[in-house]
């Protein structure tokens, strides 16, 4: 499968005013991230809230601006596209949002929210966009004749599908989807994640999903790769990491996911809260929850280790010989 992306080094960095008496603090919201995602895959982005990957998938589209480093895009940097090149980058690289409600207009007609991506981004008639736009509200599952109504006429899991139909009309390659499903109810859900497999099947769609919930990941995505405090801690295929996760991080979530008839297991569960993001840890980020702390954990930061030709583990635990 060729890169149709590709994430290096990538820093990101906003202004936080919420510190001691209002002073302003730098939080260090992506930290060096690297990572190629393939075409046709579902790449997922697991961990807990507030370690960075919403505003990893806001940067790759452009909404957060990077500190430094390089998103490519068929062979060009998109961090120094100029504005005309920017708005062709968008027509390929669509973003579906967790709220459905937000995101789209409650005084907008579904058709002309479906439009209006058209009527900028192309010279097509009239007739030939609303043509388009019948076709995507079927392909997500609803009747045309909902082309008429207001976003507040439909149910949660409907309005998602409308936004997924949005992020459709330009015909994108690439979808960056932020938690698609956890404002949904659970029986919505499964409805919705099939639904992007289906369109990942059919149309050879790459999306980038972002979520906490590990069971839609394993149902969900071929790769997975595991954030914690704005890093990439280990990535690899969805099966070998739910199988046989390597980072203590990786154990504690997956750990952390209930089973039918099984008592949960507590034996790397995590402790304390996520550190915050403006006051970073020194050395390995992870180690004032590690179980496996170790003092050299505490003074340097670990190396990125590949343990297979598909794997990598951010961890002093392995080395290159040890998979
Ligand atoms: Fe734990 Fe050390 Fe590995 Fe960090 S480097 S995850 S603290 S064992």
């Amino acid at each position: 499968m060729d890169e149709i992306l590709s994430v290096k080094d990538l820093y990101v960095e906003y202004t936080s005013d919420k510190g001691i008496l209002g002073k302003k603090q730098i939080v260090h919201a992506v930290n060096g991230v690297s990572l190629d995602i393939k075409k046709g895959e579902i790449l997922a982005i697991a961990g807990e809230s507030g370690c960075g990957k919403s505003t990893l998938a806001k940067a790759i589209i452009q909404l957060e601006p990077a500190k430094s480093g390089e998103i490519i895009f068929e062979g060009q940097n998109t961090l120094k596209f100029g504005r005309k090149e920017l708005k062709n980058f968008r027509k390929h690289v669509q973003m579906v949002f967790q709220n459905p409600y937000s995101s789209l207009n409650p005084k907008m007609k579904i058709i002309d929210t479906l439009k209006e991506p058209l009527q900028i981004n192309t010279k097509l008639s009239n007739a030939e966009i609303e043509k388009i736009v019948e076709e995507k509200i079927e392909l997500v599952g609803l009747d045309k004749s909902c082309l008429c109504l207001y976003p507040h006429e439909f149910s949660g899991g409907q309005r998602q599908r409308i936004a997924i139909a949005r992020a459709l009309v330009l015909n994108p390659e690439f979808i960056l989807a932020d938690e698609p499903v956890s404002a949904l109810d659970v029986s919505i859900q499964a409805q919705i994640i099939n639904l992007i497999k289906e369109l990942k099947e059919k149309f050879n769609l790459t999306f980038l999903l972002i979520t906490h919930d590990m069971s839609v990941i394993k149902y969900l995505a071929d790769r997975v790769a595991i954030m914690y405090l704005g890093e990439i801690v280990e990535i690899g295929n969805t099966f070998s990491i739910f199988n046989n996760p390597k980072h203590p991080y990786t154990k504690a979530l997956l750990n952390a996911v209930p089973k039918i008839g099984k008592r949960l297991n507590t034996s790397n569960m995590l402790t304390g809260d996520l550190p915050s993001p403006e006051n970073l840890p020194q050395g390995c980020k992870f180690h004032t929850r590690c179980p496996k702390v170790m003092p050299v954990c505490r003074e340097s930061e670990p190396p990125v280790v590949k343990i297979s030709d598909s794997r990598c583990v951010k961890c002093f635990l392995y080395n290159n010989q040890d998979s």
